[in-house]
């Protein structure tokens, strides 16, 4: 071990600085098997305190750090590049609850933190922290916030950004900023926070957070809906949002074809529907009110079906019949591989412009692959669709990947003629690092470059990332 690595292990304890091969592999790739890396070391802290004196360090020798969390990023912002120079910083470590205050709503964590045990520790105080996404149980908290990330109760709460009140930042000179406020209102000049937020660790690296909590929901109603287009679902979401307000938590929109590839590949899942339908929604209401949500569910689906906005539609009547239909939902992502090689997108447009997107992107994709199964599900509430491409059947997987940048290309300049986001929810990482000089407008790509020259001018922090 050279004397640079050696100083890196006298901050943490040489056994929290993993270098032999078979230590790093998992820090190396993710689950997908996009995007593998190479690194000097792993560096694991345990405290704020450690964290500024690696960064002091990495600082000092020109070290790059690429910051990690749980390792599920969808972006590849979390592994490292190929040149095998970068230290991975694991915050793994840190993953303490500070301390939580059910009366001012607010919990203070560790980034380190894994987001259902944020959500555990909120429930122990009859509290809720409504963030949450199929990854819930390795994701942290430090990770949900550098990517933004937002899943199936941004509708109703937002995403990360929405629910963060202030954070602990290691800058890349080691300096820590200390803005774990936990206020309300706090108008005292610019909103540094949101800096950092969505910066996928390419700013500095978060340390801690003070988050938002809400009453815990003591009515819930799941509804699995069948709708004949995403033009119905969207009339179904109107009417819901005129009906539930506030209380409309949930609102995901699912192909066909995504329940078959669901119902032949998770084992346990079952069709909730009689028929076939061409497009579902799962729709949850959830209420901290004792009175209920059955008067609200039953009007909501009355008129729904009185429109002829649905052909037909079950109700959860039990918690594990909630579970299954949640199931259904959470499935759709894993399943995908089953069925051969698959193209993503995780895009955004104006919520009234999705149905015309679809068709669109639809037509376009099977045009230019004959025979492709086009996939695209989720967020329908928050205009955000994973426009996913299954390969045809029996095609040949690599030739159909190879295609991966000209469909993405496409399928985005149909994003772009709608005025969306080719990065919704997911981030730009590494994917998409190349598609930002694309489709940003050039003064805020220069504001962004300014931004990161004043926070990290050596260049040390996720250099592979973003920008
Ligand atoms: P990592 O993957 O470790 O890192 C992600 C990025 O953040 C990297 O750029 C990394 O450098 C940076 N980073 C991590 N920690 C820090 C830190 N403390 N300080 C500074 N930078 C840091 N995402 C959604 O938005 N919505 C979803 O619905 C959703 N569903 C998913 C479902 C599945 C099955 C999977 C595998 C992923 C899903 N994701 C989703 C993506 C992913 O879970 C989120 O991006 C998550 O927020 C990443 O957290 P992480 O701790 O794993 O971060
Ligand atoms: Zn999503």
């Amino acid at each position: 071990m050279d004397s640079t690595l050696q100083a890196f292990g006298a901050i943490i304890g040489a056994r929290n600085l993993l270098t032999d091969s078979a230590d790093m592999a998992p820090y190396l790739k993710e689950w997908r098997d996009l995007f593998t890396g190479k690194a000097r070391a792993v560096a694991r802290p345990s405290s704020t305190a450690q964290v500024a004196a690696l960064l002091a360090l990495a600082h000092e020798t020109g070290t790059p750090i690429v910051p990690q969390g749980g390792n599920t990023g969808l972006v590849g912002g979390q592994i490292p590049v190929a040149d095998g120079r970068e230290i991975i910083l694991s915050l793994g470590r840190m993953d303490k609850v500070r301390s939580i205050d059910p009366v001012s709503d607010t919990i203070i964590v560790e980034a380190g933190v894994t987001l259902s045990r944020v959500q555990d520790a909120a429930d122990g105080a009859d509290r809720l922290f409504p963030l949450s996404l199929a990854s819930e149980g390795s994701c942290t908290i430090g990770g949900n916030l550098s990517t933004n990330a937002g899943g199936t109760a941004v509708l109703a709460y937002g995403n990360s950004r929405d629910l963060c009140l202030g954070l602990e930042v290691v800058l890349a000179d080691g300096r820590i900023w200390n803005g774990l406020r936990t206020l309300r209102k706090d108008n005292t000049g610019y909103d540094l926070k949101n800096l950092f937020i969505g910066a996928e660790g390419t700013l500095g690296v978060i340390t801690a957070a003070s988050l938002k909590l809400f009453p815990k929901p003591r009515a819930r109603a799941t509804a699995f809906l069948a709708v004949d287009s995403p033009d119905q679902a969207l009339s179904l979401l109107h009417l819901a949002r005129a009906e539930a307000g506030q209380q409309l938590t949930t609102f995901e929109i699912m192909p066909r074809f995504g329940i078959e590839v669901v119902l032949r590949h998770a084992p346990g899942t079952r069709d909730p529907l009689a028929a076939p339908s061409p497009w579902y929604v799962l729709m949850e209401l959830s209420s901290p009110g004792a009175d209920g949500l059955d008067a609200t569910v039953e009007r909501l689906l009355e008129a729904a079906l009185d429109q002829g906005v649905i052909s037909d539609a079950v109700l959860a009547a039990s918690e594990s019949q909630r579970q299954d239909l949640w199931r259904i939902r959470e499935a759709m992502s894993e399943v995908q591989r089953f069925e051969g090689g698959s193209i993503k997108h995780d895009v955004s447009v104006p919520v009234a412009a999705v149905p015309d997107f679809l068709a669109e992107a639809i037509a376009l994709v099977i045009k230019m692959i004959p025979g492709c199964r086009p996939l695209p599900f989720g967020h329908l509430g928050d205009g955000n669709i994973h426009f996913n491409i299954t390969q045809p059947e029996g095609a040949d997987k690599a030739a159909f990947l190879a295609r991966w940048d000209e469909i993405n290309a496409a399928v985005h300049a149909v994003v772009a003629n709608f005025q969306g986001s080719i990065s919704a929810e997911h981030g730009i990482g590494r994917l998409k690092r190349h598609l930002l000089p694309g489709v940003k407008d050039p003064v805020e790509l220069a504001l962004m470059r300014a931004i990161k020259a004043t926070l990290d001018p050596t260049g040390i922090l996720n250099p592979g990332a973003v920008l």
